[in-house]
């Protein structure tokens, strides 16, 4: 019999079933879960390689097409020339490019030379010279055929790298501090935890099929630069109850349609629980999610519903077999940049280099020169960071100036301006076939235009771009947060635009930026706007305001 409530947490009234396993509701209830249940989305790689890679695009079954190629990190990318204003009313296979998006999963966001260098090749030899470093760590390369893929694959393996669950209702990539093992104020080194989680779990099929995409930060930053506050599970860096480093647990961040920040459950973790905690957590996640309706699917609606306190008396009854401790929580310190762009020390006394391209774009090409710099500057550690960065580690006293002018004369500064350090921007029109509005390429104007009109604009002000309304450049925690769509501009014409949201943030203020009626800009008065308002903030502000207060 269907149970009356299908959370037990707030309301007595008879809820319709929302799909979770653990209450019984077993049967599919849309297309994505029957595809699911069809096959796992882990069996797919096998049809790639023996057939569709042999056989061509047109061999392709829909259901893998459009579904199981996600757990291998494969969408199709949209076919050039469709504007935005098409984005709603085609049917997904008329804005399927023939050519495929390609991420590559980056756990920890750890790249030796070697590795950095494949994915250049790899770029330059099947990808157009195409890469994006995302906001999550990955590398993103477009313009790859299907015919490739056993080849890339083949080349990524050999160097420890895949491209396995980057995408799917999966545990995607785990994100993880650039720095770890290298700060000098780091609370731990979670590398060990990261590499535990991913070894024990991705690729496995108890959690091949979850009911939406899942995403995992493991940090012991003491800057919080994995952003535990909007991913679905994080493990927080703190000094536990008995003085030894572990972490705090905070479940159901996400930005998107109706953000939520991860809520602490107020457990401590021990280092050599984690992989196990992250099981549990998981598991009730696997079981217990709603796989009715796909926009009310990630784990946030749970949390939403439950509270921290039912979600961590589940996990600990129902899957661990124990309780945890109670922890404190993170000491999150107001004026820390998160980024790790720059020159600064690590514990060893060498350096880390931080720098930026624009956007996160930077072809396969100069992803192996940058390799090689690493290399001849003997270093073999590079690091992604969750802001579209790249950071060098090891780099001695001596070398530091050498490596930045040798990184600059690439045009890949360690020393940015407030806009190329803060500026990102998801994929966009270009490639995205949910995307409304062009968004790289803006960005990268922006950046060009506000340095320009701003030269030594002195705050640090992050301004994100998103080409539709999801949140893959989340502009919800921006200071100025940008959301494509079309707007209509002085003639009445229907153009590219977007809606602006303004204050969001993490950290001790965290917040999500106010949507203000009729905030809204073409994109060719984009730059005329940001300064507008950018000025007007440098009249008014008071000593030592920030721009989200
Ligand atoms: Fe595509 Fe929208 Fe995500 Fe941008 S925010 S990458 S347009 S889905």
């Amino acid at each position: 019999m269907p149970p009356t409530s299908t959370t037990g947490a707030k309301s007595s009234r008879p809820r319709r079933g929302e799909g979770q396993w653990a209450l019984g509701y077993r049967e599919p209830l849309n297309k994505n879960e029957e595809n699911k249940k069809n096959d796992d989305g882990l069996n797919v790689r096998q049809r790639i390689i023996d057939i569709y890679s042999k056989a061509g695009f047109d061999s392709i079954d829909p259901a893998d097409l459009r579904g199981r190629f996600r757990w291998f990190g494969l969408y199709t990318q949209r076919a050039p020339g469709i504007d935005g204003g098409k984005t709603a009313v085609l049917e997904p296979e008329e804005l399927d490019d023939r050519y495929f998006m390609l991420r590559i999963r980056i756990d920890g966001g750890q790249l030796s030379a070697a590795q950095l260098r494949t994915i250049g090749e790899i770029s330059t030899t099947y990808a157009r010279d195409t890469a994006d470093i995302t906001d999550r760590q990955n590398v993103q390369l477009h313009w790859v055929r299907i015919e490739d893929v056993p080849e890339i694959w083949e080349k990524l393996e050999a160097v420890g790298l895949s491209s396995t669950e980057a995408c799917g209702d999966t545990p995607r990539v785990i994100m993880g501090c650039p720095l770890a093992g290298v700060a000098e104020d780091e609370v731990l080194d979670a590398t060990p935890q990261i590499q535990q989680v991913h070894d024990d779990h991705v690729g496995s099929p108890l959690f091949s099929n979850l009911p939406r995409k899942y995403k995992t930060s493991i940090s012991g930053c003491s800057a919080y630069c994995t952003n535990h506050e909007i991913n679905d599970v994080a493990f927080v860096g703190v000094v536990g109850p008995d003085g030894t480093p572990g972490y705090d647990l905070h479940v159901g961040g996400g930005l998107s349609t109706n953000p939520m920040f991860a809520q602490r459950l107020g457990a401590f973790v021990r280092p050599d629980q984690l992989s196990e905690v992250w099981a549990g957590v998981t598991s009730v996640f696997r079981d217990y999610g709603y796989r009715r309706l796909r926009h009310r699917a990630r784990i946030k609606f749970l949390i939403k519903d439950w509270g921290p306190a039912k979600f961590r008396e589940v996990l600990e009854k129902e899957y661990l077999g124990y309780a945890l401790p109670d922890g404190p929580a993170p000491e999150l310190d107001p004026g820390q940049r998160r980024d790790h762009v720059g020159v600064h020390r690590q514990r060893d006394g060498r350096n880390y280099v931080g720098f930026a391209a624009r956007v996160g774009r930077i072809p396969g090409t100069q992803l192996s020169r940058i390799a090689d710099i690493a290399e001849a500057h003997g270093s073999d550690r590079i690091r992604t960071t969750a802001d579209q960065k790249l950071v060098i580690l090891d780099v001695t006293d001596e070398r530091v100036e050498q490596i930045t002018a040798a990184l600059e004369a690439e045009d890949l500064q360690v020393r940015p301006s407030t806009f190329r350090r803060q500026t990102m921007a998801c994929t966009g029109i270009e490639f995205c076939k949910l995307a409304i509005v062009e968004t790289k390429d803006r960005g990268a104007e922006l950046i060009d235009e506000l340095e320009r009109r701003l030269p030594d604009f002195p705050e640090p002000i992050t301004i994100n771009l998103n080409g539709c309304p999801n949140s893959c450049a989340r502009i919800q925690v921006a200071d100025i947060g940008l959301k494509g769509q079309l707007v209509t501009n002085s003639d009445g014409e229907q153009v590219e635009g977007y809606q602006v949201h303004l204050g969001g943030g993490m950290g001790l203020n965290a917040a999500f930026g106010r949507k203000v009626r009729g905030l809204k800009t073409t994109s060719e008065e984009l730059p005329d706007y940001i300064e507008r308002v950018l000025r007007r903030y440098l009249e008014q502000k008071d000593d030592g305001e920030a721009f989200a207060t």
